[in-house]
């Protein structure tokens, strides 16, 4: 296959912090163009049949997606996983044990809430969630606009759910090198999400790279919605100069939130390899 094919491998249906259901987000997705999808929620694939369904019923093909949560130098770092075995054990039960945690910091998230006036939040952050085992900050950016704290979720994110703020509790993910193993022991491929949206100096960037890689990483997201475009051409060439291939997708959540739309980005710089071409038997 080719660079030009429109390709979307990253986006969150109702089983994680999507809005749109998995049939829902077929149906946009073809709607705009899109040949080859992944449906990729956090730390989850139970949505992995219905959307392997629903991108048949729509006349796409389809990747296996997940997009698993890591702790990497005390940072959260995004590992997208394609093509793999939706009936993996192994990989369902890393994933079930990465959701563990989040309940308990919900709650956690909720009393900090609290402690600056912001009452209810675990509850109506619940109204939210289509997953019980996933339950997200988005849920909760979406309550705090529901009641009127915040014009909209980014807002949220800046004043209550990131590093310092009230909303804000620390918490242990997975390793990257579980992460990497269980989508590799999958027959799948790991992918390094929206590099770019890490707060990292170059150096730790370089040893995430070089870590990644010795676990048997192979790609890295170049085009995304998380990107500027100075950043395609940013992480097209650390791609080639690391040796990864490269992916595309637009990170999407909600047609009232989300700024980049599915299948709507510029397609990958010429001289990569696209990811797709590592999976080609794993195409469905
Ligand atoms: P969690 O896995 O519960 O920590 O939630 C992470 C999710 O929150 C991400 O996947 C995004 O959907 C969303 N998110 C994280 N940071 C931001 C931000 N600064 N602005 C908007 N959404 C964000
Ligand atoms: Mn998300
Ligand atoms: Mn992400
Ligand atoms: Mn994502």
């Amino acid at each position: 296959m080719t660079a030009i094919l429109n390709a979307d491998l990253h986006c969150h249906s109702v089983v994680s912090d999507g809005t749109l259901t998995p049939e829902a987000l077929a149906q946009r997705a073809a709607a705009n163009g899109v040949e080859l999808w992944a449906l990729t929620d956090h730390d989850e694939i139970g949505g992995q049949h219905r959307a392997a369904a629903a991108a048949r019923a729509n006349g796409m093909r389809y990747l296996t997606g997940t997009e698993i949560s890591v702790t990497f130098a005390n940072e959260t770092v995004h590992i997208v996983g394609l093509g793999f075995d939706p009936d993996d054990a192994a990989m369902a039960q890393g994933l079930y044990d990465t959701r563990g945690g989040r309940g308990k910091r919900a709650q956690e998230m909720a009393e900090g809430l609290a402690r600056v006036g912001i009452h209810g939040a675990y509850e109506g952050a619940l109204r939210f969630v289509g997953n019980p085992e996933l339950i997200s900050r988005t849920h909760f950016a979406r309550f705090l606009v529901e009641s009127g704290a915040c014009k909209d979720t980014y807002e949220v994110f800046r004043k209550y759910l990131t590093e310092g703020k009230p909303g804000y509790v620390p918490h242990r993910w997975a390793s990257l090198k579980d992460a990497v193993q269980w989508i590799t022991a999958a027959q799948g491929v790991a992918v390094i999400a929206h590099p770019g949206r890490y707060k990292f100096t170059a150096n730790e960037e370089y040893a995430l790279f070089v870590e990644f890689q010795s676990h048997g990483g192979k790609a890295i997201e170049v085009v995304t919605g998380s990107h500027t475009p100075a950043e395609y051409v940013e992480y097209a060439d650390k791609a080639l100069e690391f040796g990864f291939a490269a992916s595309r997708g637009s990170d999407f959540h909600s047609p009232e939130e989300s700024r980049c739309d599915l299948g709507k980005l510029p397609p990958l710089p010429g001289a990569l390899t696209p990811v797709w071409d590592l999976l080609d038997h794993r195409i469905q």
